[in-house]
């Protein structure tokens, strides 16, 4: 009995020891700590256990899982918070799903339940991943009219682009071999990224600040040239002044002694006892005399050779103040010129038709002369850039622009309004001659040929006009042909609409 009992005894410390190494595997993975604690105890179980130490040990392991088991909870309910936020911000992005609200409620409903264990937890997890993933596209955001924003990002991008290159354009004329516009230029052909384009956009203002800056100290350096020059003119002036006063005071201090001399003779004269001494005194004079007049001359002399070279300095210097001044007046007019002439077509650009309608209005209005205004924009110009290229639009431009100068008059005007429009100032036609001009222009234009890649195209204008009416204003003329360019367009394009048209 005692042998059975023994027996059975070590049955149950046996299957006692299994239970415990599995338990053991099972927490394996816990924690390190936890782990090194474990492979002790089966060390103290495995072959002929040890119950002592394996006693100290299931002891310290209590511990030490109790610990964990604390601070599992604490990451478990602090994970559970955190997906509860993630599924309420998800609720709020997919408002107008209402499906997806429905799951996010079931979902939140069960994270708040007390969690019975890792298991159920880890199960919510998965749930909660399924529900995201499922869900991403909907949340996505989606524009309300889903072509309307990138239209609007792709036609900013756009016409900074066409900006961009008008700007390259004006600049690479002036500075061909400019590296850094070369570049942008290559860039640009290829096609640019929008980040891109930002700091393309950055170095073209740089070099626009940078001249601005350069011009103004051109006539800043001009200004205090003619400041110098003029100092040293009026330097010279007072030298010269300065000698003068100094030569006269010397003339006068020799022509008080010959005075003196001459009284001295006078008195010899009255005095003298004999004539050799006479004779004496007279030789004295005359030597006396002639050292003055010659010491006088050599004054004389030196003054005249220090006047003649202040002369020849103060002609220098104007001179050359002279010539800077032309140099500065040229360049001030070149200026002038580039300023108000657009680069592509070489017209004069909206800066000169500013200036030039103020004085054509004071023309008409003192000289009776009849003045009349029109503007002419290119028929969907648009699409020549887009079927052919910006370059083909440019030369396009330059065609358009040279053909419409050619044809008007020389005592019309006709600038680059910007763009493809373009502003004229015709003279001395009523309204039924402005009609007839520009009808004629018109189809003239029409019948050029152009051709890009092999094919034939016609490039046709519409054009707006008026007629200037006493008490007009510059700006009130020029949107009444404003108004009737719409209204050409607004007829099939390529035709003249003037305001003989619209009141017949
Ligand atoms: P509409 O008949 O209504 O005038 O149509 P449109 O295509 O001519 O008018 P829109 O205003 O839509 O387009 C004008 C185009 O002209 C857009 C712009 O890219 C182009 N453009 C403006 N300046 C230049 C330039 O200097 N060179 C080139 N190549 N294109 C330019
Ligand atoms: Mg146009
Ligand atoms: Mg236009």
């Amino acid at each position: 009995m005692e042998g059975k009992q023994l027996q059975s005894l070590k049955n149950h410390a046996e299957t006692l020891t299994r239970f415990i190494i599995r338990l053991t595997k099972f927490y394996e993975g816990l924690s390190s700590d936890i782990d090194n604690e474990l492979q002790t105890l089966r060390g103290h179980l495995a072959g002929s256990p040890n119950y002592t130490l394996a006693t100290v040990s299931i002891n310290k392991l209590g511990t030490k899982l109790q610990n964990a088991h604390a601070s599992t909870s604490e990451v478990v309910n602090k994970s559970i918070d955190d997906l509860e936020t993630d599924v309420k911000a998800f609720q709020q992005k997919v408002a107008q799903s209402s499906g997806v609200q429905q799951n996010a409620a079931q979902l939140l409903v069960k994270l708040n339940q007390p969690a019975q264990d890792l298991f159920a937890v880890l199960a919510l997890y998965r749930q909660a991943t399924r529900f995201f993933a499922v869900n991403a596209q909907a949340a996505s955001p989606k524009p309300a009219n889903p072509q309307s924003e990138p239209e609007k990002n792709a036609r900013h991008y756009h016409a900074i682009l066409d900006e961009l290159n008008l700007l390259i354009k004006n600049y690479a004329r002036k500075r061909p071999d400019d590296e850094q516009l070369l570049t942008i230029q290559a860039k640009l052909a290829q096609g640019m990224q929008e980040e891109e384009l930002l700091q393309s956009c950055v170095v073209i203002i740089r070099m626009i600040v940078q001249e601005a800056m350069s011009e103004a100290s051109l006539s800043g350096k001009v200004i205090q040239s003619l400041h110098k020059s003029l100092g040293q003119v009026s330097q010279n002036v007072s030298q010269t002044i300065d000698l003068s006063k100094a030569s006269f005071a010397t003339r006068k201090a020799s022509t008080a002694q010959m005075q003196a001399q001459l009284e001295t003779m006078e008195d010899a004269v009255n005095h003298s006892e004999s004539l050799e001494s006479l004779k004496r005194q007279a030789q004295q004079y005359v030597k006396n005399v002639s050292s003055t007049l010659s010491e006088r001359a050599q004054a004389e002399q030196d003054e005249q050779h220090e006047l003649l070279k202040l002369l020849a300095s103060m002609q220098g210097q104007l001179t050359r103040l002279q010539s800077q001044t032309q140099s500065y007046r040229k360049k001030l007019a070149e200026q002038i010129v580039s300023s108000q002439t657009d680069s592509l077509t070489r017209l004069p650009n909206r800066q000169a038709y500013n200036e030039r309608i103020e004085r054509a209005f004071a023309l008409a209005e003192n000289g009776n002369v009849k003045l009349a205004l029109a503007v002419a924009d290119i028929d969907l110009f648009k699409s020549i850039n887009d079927r052919f290229g910006h370059a083909a639009g440019d030369k396009t431009l330059q065609v358009v622009s040279r053909h419409l100068r050619k044809n008007l008059s020389k005592d019309d005007f006709i600038a680059r309004w910007g763009g493809e429009e373009f502003v004229m100032l015709l003279l001395g036609v009523d309204s039924s001659g402005l009609q007839k001009k520009l009808e004629a222009l018109r189809a003239s234009l029409a019948d050029i040929p152009f051709k890009f890649k092999q094919e034939k195209v016609i490039i046709s204008a519409s054009f707006g006009g008026t007629c200037l009416k006493a008490g007009d204003t510059p700006d009130e003329v020029f949107n009444r042909a404003d108004t009737n360019l719409y209204k050409a367009k607004r007829s099939g394009r390529n035709c003249v609409i003037t305001d003989q048209e619209t009141t017949l």
